[in-house]
């Protein structure tokens, strides 16, 4: 046992401690923002929604794929596997802030008798996919839906022990644009000159879809997928902006490779299960992943101002919910996109890309600067938030009191 007072310490602008209780209440006002049915009932017009009855998340324990749980579990009564990589506490450090969210899922879960296992390791493993098949044989087969939300900077190929790191970086040519020093909080200038093949080819082996098809497969292999079967990576598209260093640049690259790995995956579900593969393309939300895009805290900053001023914003678990209730229905969803040839595209950025939205965005864009920087955007909102993931700054937490963390589930 150690309880102690936690204050929030930094390295430059990120945060290397994590605070328990704060994260506790990050996931309780999640869960309360789906239990109760009424929540999860989908739109008017949707089709039958898709009911999960045992789901995997890879990548469960923050962001995304944290929300994504959540929704499972408390909005569906769904037996939920959460795979993740979370540093657990030791005696001279807190552990990460997705240790604690899941401490606190696990409880709420047994709360409300739900079923809900962790399994913490390395997911681009071959241990960590044998672990998870033997859990989910004995206590969750057959899945119904399998999302897939890692963010990482690296990944370790299974086959020969390689290490991959991913570089966000423009392709082709240097790209220059205003950006937010966080450390300083000053509006600089940035040129980020362009990734080598070999950072391209690296950053698709990281997130690209190469690994969502391992899993799939194996999962596949070992029988343990039901008829009927979904399984859904996130993706990210944005304004043009943003191209240069996300859609064009080499994130851009692995989220394309996602798109055609979603293609393949379908093609072996379908036949086989009557399954399907999507990529839902997400709006862009303050996360560890996220905040270290450059350029994209400036766009975060302004576009959350935009859009809650117009009653907009969304916060992960609003999207989540959205993608529940309304595109995983038993038949194929509603809003595909069908351009580009790509028929495999849910999009629940549609609020964050209307025009007006956008247009205010890019209007703003070019009047910050230091000196107005919290006056024109929501910059204070950006780092609230940002704090927020590790616990800190959040409502209602005394954060003079001692609390407990060394803890585990
Ligand atoms: P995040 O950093 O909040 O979450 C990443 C998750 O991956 C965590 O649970 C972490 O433990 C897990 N993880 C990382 N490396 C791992 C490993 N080796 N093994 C097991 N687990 C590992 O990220 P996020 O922003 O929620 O991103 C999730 C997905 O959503 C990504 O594909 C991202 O591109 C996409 N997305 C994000 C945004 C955004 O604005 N944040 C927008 C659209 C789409």
């Amino acid at each position: 046992m150690s309880q102690q007072i936690v204050k929030r310490r930094s390295r430059g602008f990120i945060c290397v401690n994590a605070h328990p209780e704060g994260c506790r209440r990050n996931v309780e006002r999640q869960i309360a923002a789906i239990d109760g049915s009424s929540s999860i009932l989908p739109s008017p017009g949707s089709p039958e929604p898709l009911v999960p009855h045992n789901v995997l998340v890879i990548g469960a324990s923050t962001g995304y794929g944290l929300a994504s749980r959540i929704t499972a579990a408390w909005g569906y009564e769904a037996r939920t596997l959460g795979v993740f990589f979370e540093r657990p506490p030791d005696e001279s450090k807190t552990a990460t802030a997705g240790y604690y969210n899941t401490l606190a899922l696990d409880a709420y879960a047994k709360r409300d008798g739900l079923f809900a296992a962790h399994l913490n390791g390395d997911a681009f493993s071959d241990e960590t996919k044998r672990e998870a098949i033997a859990l989910i044989r004995r206590e969750l087969a057959p899945l119904d839906l399998v999302i897939y939300s890692l963010a990482s900077p690296k990944r370790t190929d299974p086959r020969n022990g390689v290490v991959y790191n991913s570089a966000l970086k423009p392709i082709g040519e240097a790209f220059s644009n205003r950006t937010i020093e966080l450390d300083s909080e000053k509006v600089v200038d940035i040129t980020l000159p362009p990734a080598t093949d070999k950072e391209i080819a690296d950053t698709v082996a990281v997130m690209g879809g190469e690994d969502w098809r391992l899993w799939m497969e194996a999962l596949a292999d070992e029988g343990l997928l039901a008829s009927g079967v979904c399984t859904v990576a996130y993706s990210y598209i944005g304004p043009a902006v943003t191209w240069p260093i996300y859609r064009d640049g080499t994130i851009g690259r692995a989220k394309q490779d996602l798109e055609n790995v979603a293609v393949a995956i379908e093609s072996m579900l379908e036949p086989k299960f009557d399954g399907r593969a999507l990529v839902s393309v997400n709006k862009a939300v303050v996360t560890q992943a996220s905040a270290a895009i450059p350029v994209v805290p400036l766009y975060l900053s302004l576009l959350s101002k935009v859009m809650r001023a117009k009653g907009l914003e969304e916060s992960p678990i609003e999207q989540m919910r959205r993608l529940f209730a309304d595109h995983l229905s038993k038949s194929p969803p509603p809003i595909l996109e069908t351009q580009e040839g790509n028929t495999r595209r849910v999009r629940l950025d549609d609020r964050e890309m209307r025009a007006d939205v956008q247009a205010e965005v890019a209007a703003l864009w070019p009047q910050v600067n230091t000196e107005n920087l919290r006056a024109v955007t929501d910059f204070a909102g950006f780092q609230r938030e940002f704090r927020n993931l590790f616990g800190f700054e959040v409502e209602g937490v005394d954060y003079d009191e001692p609390v407990e963390t060394d803890l585990s589930w």
